[in-house]
């Protein structure tokens, strides 16, 4: 007997249907707030803003032959300038190093008080807040941009509207226009871009800078925090319960209900909380999070909601802290009767903090100890060796010389490991010692051929060999190893 057809598996439920794969975008028209944390972040907004826009006119004197710009990435010449250190391309390790003691900064400030730097301070978050600050002084507050945004357009709405992307487009395009500045001499580079005289890439870069600043902080916004971003996930994976993070204390907060009403169930013992059920932590909220909800990804700990419910627990005569930088191990604590626990220094701040030391240590040491004189030696591969007419054997190299100095300087070539060997360089001079001399301009490299034969014994197949480099002015040495190749 045949089989009955099997019957067809559904592919989707009416749930599933239902359900859409994207949340639709709701605007958000944060209200402002006066407090505390909103003074902390205007202070924050200042001097992170502050140093950006003016840092690269600040000057320090390095000598005649180098650029006397305080932060420079000069990369025509290939150097970093910062302050008094002057980065080569092969010590790009300093770079590396910056970033590992960033990354783990970022990480103590996680374990310590959450997205702190979400916050108060990413770029993205400063510079949206400055955009929501031009909006709100050009269109007015949260119930004035709503009720605009439910209206018709008028000539006055319209005229704001011009006004305010003018006004975003001027910090934007201002934005575009501090980053060039730190790859030229800024004052310079000033003058050239007034006049229409600076290079295609500068405009071309300053062209993308403003078109990237105008859309992240005057459209999407939130939306970078909580769909682009990474951070928020990684963040969320590496925070622990002891890590301080802006918490709704319903253990003060529910039931909620209005002022009046939990006055009166308090008079009569009956469980009233603090929470009015005022919305303004909603209001102010820059990602449109109820924090009264629990911990979210949304939320970037800026601590505005905080301002918002002080504000209100000020005006019913309630205590403050009803939201506050505080755990939900706290807030269970709290309703068992058990004391709180605050415990900032704890081993994965320990371990953060100690590593932030050993790196710091670390480079600061190589720092310190690092030379002015560079030299690396690539020898020849085809041919290795050279057997010439008296039977002897030349090995030939690339030797190069970096000079760190502003100033030229001598120096004496030697290469150690072979005796008696003979150093040449080719186009080189010889001292009174038969020693070569090479001199290397300010703050340059040299690229020279230096043959090495081995006189009288036969060496043998390989032999190590030391190229050192000894400046004739200071003393002071460098050395690359290498090989001496030779028959068996
Ligand atoms: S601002 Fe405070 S009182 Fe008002 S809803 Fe938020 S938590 Fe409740
Ligand atoms: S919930 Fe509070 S702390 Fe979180 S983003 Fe909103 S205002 Fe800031």
């Amino acid at each position: 007997m045949a089989d009955a057809p099997l019957a067809k598996t559904p592919v989707a439920h009416a749930s599933d249907e239902e359900a859409p794969l994207y949340a639709p975008r709701k605007k958000i028209y944060p209200q402002s707030v006066k407090g505390r944390f909103r003074t902390i972040k205007w202070i924050v907004l200042a001097i992170t803003l502050g140093i950006y826009y003016l840092l690269p006119f600040i000057r320090w004197d390095r000598g005649p032959n180098a650029p006397d710009q305080a932060i420079l990435a000069d990369l025509p010449n290939r150097r970093f300038y910062f302050f008094f250190i002057e980065i080569w391309p092969q010590e790009v390790y300093y770079i590396t190093g910056l970033l590992v003691l960033a990354a783990l900064a970022l990480f103590l400030m996680n374990a310590v008080a959450g997205r702190i730097w979400c916050g108060y301070l990413c770029p993205q978050t400063v510079w949206t807040d400055l955009f929501y600050a031009v909006e709100r002084w050009v269109e007015g507050d949260r119930r004035e941009r709503m009720r605009k945004a439910g209206e018709k357009p008028t000539v006055k709405t319209v005229g704001q509207k011009v006004l305010k992307h003018t006004i975003w487009l001027m910090i934007a395009w201002w934005t575009g226009g501090a980053w060039v500045l730190y790859f030229s001499d800024a004052p310079t580079l000033v003058k050239d871009l007034a006049t229409f005289q600076a290079p295609a890439v500068a405009y071309i870069w300053i062209g993308i800078l403003t078109f990237t600043t105008y859309t992240l902080a005057g459209f999407m916004r939130e939306q970078v925090c909580t769909y682009m971003c990474p951070w928020p996930r990684i963040q969320a994976a590496l925070t622990d319960e002891y890590a301080l993070n802006v918490t709704y204390r319903y253990d003060r907060g529910e039931p909620r209900g209005s002022a009046k009403k939990n006055d009166a169930l308090r008079k009569q013992g009956l469980p009233a909380g603090d929470c009015v059920d005022c919305v303004q932590c909603v209001a102010v909220c820059p990602t449109g999070v109820d924090i009264r909800n629990g911990l979210q990804l949304d939320c970037i700990q800026c601590g505005l909601c905080i301002d918002a419910c002080d504000s209100v627990m000020a005006k019913i005569g309630r205590p403050t802290g009803l939201i506050a930088y505080d755990t939900d191990m706290n807030v269970q604590a709290r309703i068992e009767g058990r004391p709180e626990i605050r415990r900032i220094v704890r081993p994965r701040t320990i371990l953060y903090a100690g590593m932030i030391a050993v790196v710091g240590f670390v480079m600061l040491a190589a720092l310190a100890m690092r030379t002015s004189i560079d030299v690396s030696v690539m020898h020849d591969r085809n041919p290795v060796f050279v057997r010439l007419s008296d039977g002897s054997i030349r090995n030939a190299y690339t030797v190069r010389v970096a000079n760190k100095h502003l100033e030229e300087r001598s120096y004496t070539l030697n290469v150690e490991g072979l005796p008696g060997a003979q150093v040449d360089v080719v186009a080189g001079r010889i001292d009174q010692q038969g020693r070569p001399i090479v001199s290397v301009g300010p703050d340059q490299t040299l690229e020279m051929r230096v043959l090495v034969t081995a006189v009288g014994e036969h060496p043998g197949e390989t032999t190590d060999v030391r190229f050192v480099i000894t400046d004739l002015t200071s003393g002071e040495a460098a050395y690359a190893n290498d090989h001496f190749k030779a028959p068996r």
